[in-house]
């Protein structure tokens, strides 16, 4: 039985206000569910805002990325340290945006998974196929060698916290969302290579989440599917009736 995880990636949306708006709305509506695991991710800048509104609450408050080395010359990141600091256990690792934009490659993504876990964190590790991978039927080689690439020398017993995003770049925040039997058959080659390389034991209690335009419209369909365990949400999780409408799904 794996416990669900409903989480928000909000990139680089909202102000500390807003944030404060957004949980003032948001935790009433979800105060009662338990069945799943709820977290939000918000910018680095909104993290304090984030963690005083869902302090004691049933949500959790994650980070976008975190760097591999425990401190210095390294503008603009931030260390597995210092989220600690703030007892921020949850963080995003390797979002398509940061490998499309910012250079991300499966080796910087190896090195931060790597560093995330030894620290303790739950790393959410991003993986998926670009439209032109998906057209040329390289989808399941590619979701493969991101695999193997990010878990690289990373031991059975470190990886115990990981969880894996499925989130096709054709689907995210373009409203096309995988149908819930492209999603799964996906899940099923995550799940296969985890196997591969963690050992059936570990890929059966791996929580592999589905992101890509997940809408209230579209999410109980998507989690009737056994393989998938849970959901990241980009943009139907700025709004807090959205959200809270996905996580009860
Ligand atoms: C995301 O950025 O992780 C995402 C899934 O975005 P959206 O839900 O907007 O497609």
């Amino acid at each position: 039985m794996r416990i669900r995880v409903i989480a928000a990636n909000w990139k680089m949306y909202k102000t500390p206000d807003q944030t404060r708006a957004f949980f003032r709305e948001f935790l009433p509506l979800v105060a009662q569910h338990t069945r799943d695991e709820i977290v939000v991710c918000p910018s680095f800048l909104d993290l304090p805002a984030a963690l005083e509104s869902a302090n004691g609450s049933n949500v959790a408050i994650g980070a976008q990325n975190v760097h591999w080395k425990e401190e210095g010359a390294f503008t603009g990141e931030t260390s597995v340290k210092q989220l600690l600091a703030y007892d921020i256990h949850y963080v995003i690792i390797g979002h398509s945006e940061r490998r499309q934009y910012f250079g991300e490659t499966d080796d910087t993504v190896n090195l931060r998974l790597k560093t995330a876990l030894e620290g303790g964190l739950t790393p959410i590790c991003c993986v998926g196929e670009v439209l032109e991978e998906r057209e040329a039927g390289a989808t399941e080689d590619v979701l493969r060698r991101q695999c193997v690439r990010a878990f690289h020398a990373i031991s059975v017993k470190k990886a115990a916290k990981l969880i894996i995003a499925y989130e096709p770049v054709w689907a995210i925040g373009t409203g096309k969302t995988a149908t819930p039997e492209i999603a799964a058959e996906a899940h099923a080659v995550i799940r296969q290579e985890a196997g591969r390389i963690f050992g059936e034991e570990f890929a059966a209690h791996l929580r592999i989440l589905y992101g890509g335009s997940v809408k209230p419209e579209n999410a109980s369909a998507l989690m009737a599917q056994e393989e998938i365990d849970g959901a990241l949400v980009g943009g139907a999780s700025l709004d807090p009736k959205s959200f809270a409408a996905i996580v009860k799904y």
